[in-house]
């Protein structure tokens, strides 16, 4: 039975309750803020199972670590530390280094950690959401199977394809930037003791002409942070128009995907030509890498949404507005949106004022967020609109400019 359902829709303070779609890190933030604010928060995931092994490397911000502290999970064994980021050459010689500490964690980790912060009753596995009803102070939401449920508010984190934004604003699609990135990453046993030795401990990056190599460490499985048994994050950014990349998204059984291929259905064509095409370019140590993992690709899209509020439906990370990923900031945006919405709802006694006034805060930092992104990613050449977009490029041409732009902290200060 619907657990709510006929009930007249809550409005005292002492009852406010919002439901949240998606139980990624966007949603675990927003519940975890919102109990602090004394709401009820419930998330729903349509995952069945548990959410493990998505994704690896993550960047860490100030702003992460802040909502981490904030949100009751803490950064307990969060990740590894590296002090210096270097670039090889394609012989593997270091031509540049710079001095910049920073923690690299793993999706995983901050999943637990997060994860840990939520009671089993208020962690529904298995609910897909399909659509919403409003009558100006409530919602009444529906899920796949008949299963509905009341609330005062409803929270979109349901990522960059979320069903929630396609019924309030249908109108905002992700773009394809113009460029993918293979990924995995290798277990630190594997790699020779050259590679261990040489790029292991360093944030590392290697520039051919319209192409990224990037490697970190991090935890290993079940966030293993021991010598020997951590992982070295790769990620090579390469350059495929849409109709390549409609190529690459034909599976091992001949069948076409819309955005990208599960990575056990990837063709072997197709990463044998990507392990050819590296042997021709790549400096030792990520050859080393690429031989001990099983890649996978991912297209890289970006959009923000014009608005964030939609009466009493709110967007919240990737789903209200996605940067490629140079920055490494989408975890700490989830973060920020979470607890601005609480700290808008907690500031407001009316619900709808606070939600405009998440709205005010939040949109046009996402949208910096996407538009600085888009900066950054002009070193692919890809698309390049104006005399702006050829200064930044020209800009990033050189190693040493990567090196101080991309995924550092605090970025954004220089827009305030
Ligand atoms: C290549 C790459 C590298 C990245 N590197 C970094 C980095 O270094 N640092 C960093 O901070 N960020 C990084 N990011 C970004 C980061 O992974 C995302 O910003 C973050 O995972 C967003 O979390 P989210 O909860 O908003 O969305 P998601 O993690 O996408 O979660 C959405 C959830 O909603 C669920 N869902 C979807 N539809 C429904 C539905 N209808 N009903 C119920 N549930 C639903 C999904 O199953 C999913 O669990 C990177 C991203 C990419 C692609």
């Amino acid at each position: 039975m619907p657990r709510s359902t006929g009930a007249k829709m809550p409005s005292k303070r002492s009852t406010r309750r919002a439901i949240i779609i998606g139980g990624s890190m966007s949603g675990l933030f927003t519940a975890a803020f919102l109990r602090r604010i004394g709401w009820q928060a419930d998330v729903y995931e349509r995952s069945p199972v548990e959410l493990v092994g998505r994704g690896a490397g993550i960047t860490t911000h100030p702003e992460l670590l802040e909502a981490l502290e904030k949100s009751g999970a803490g950064t307990r064994d969060l990740g590894i530390e590296v002090d210096k980021r270097i670039t090889l050459d394609s012989d593997g010689r270091v031509i540049a280094e710079k001095h910049l500490p920073q923690i690299l964690t793993s999706w995983d980790r901050l999943q637990r950690l997060m994860r840990a912060t939520i009671a089993e009753a208020s962690y529904h596995l298995g609910h897909t959401f399909e659509r919403v009803e409003q009558d100006g102070s409530g919602v009444l939401v529906h899920f796949a199977g008949g299963k509905r449920e009341r609330a005062d508010l409803l929270v979109g984190g349901d990522g960059i394809r979320s069903s929630v934004r396609e019924q309030v604003a249908p109108a905002v699609q992700p773009v394809y930037s113009g460029y993918y990135i293979w990924r995995g990453a290798p277990n630190e046993a594997d790699l020779a003791e050259a590679t261990r030795a040489s790029i292991f401990p360093y944030f590392t990056f290697f520039l051919p002409e319209r192409q990224q190599v990037i490697g970190y460490p991090i935890a290993g499985l079940n966030n293993d942070l021991r010598v020997g048994h951590r992982r070295y994050n790769f990620i090579w950014y390469r350059v495929a128009n849409a109709q390549e990349l409609r190529r690459m998204c034909v599976d091992a059984h001949g069948q076409q995907h819309a955005h990208s291929v599960p990575p056990p259905l990837i063709r072997e064509d197709l990463i044998a030509q990507m392990r050819a095409e590296a042997q021709a370019i790549m400096p030792p140590q990520f050859l080393d890498c690429l031989a001990n993992l099983r890649p996978f690709f991912t297209p890289i899209y970006d959009f923000s949404t014009p608005q964030l509020v939609f009466a009493r439906v709110v967007l919240v990370g990737d789903a209200a507005s996605l940067a490629r990923p140079h920055m490494g900031f989408g975890m700490a945006k989830a973060g920020g949106d979470a607890q601005a919405l609480a700290a808008a709802l907690g500031t407001h006694d009316d619900i709808d004022a606070g939600l405009a006034a998440y709205n005010r805060a939040r949109q046009p930092i996402g949208e910096r967020i996407m538009l600085h992104g888009r900066r950054l990613g002009t070193h692919l050449g890809v698309n390049l609109q104006g005399e702006d977009d050829r200064a930044m490029w020209k800009l990033l041409q050189d190693h040493r400019a990567m090196m101080d732009w991309i995924a550092v902290p605090n970025f954004l200060a220089a827009y305030r």
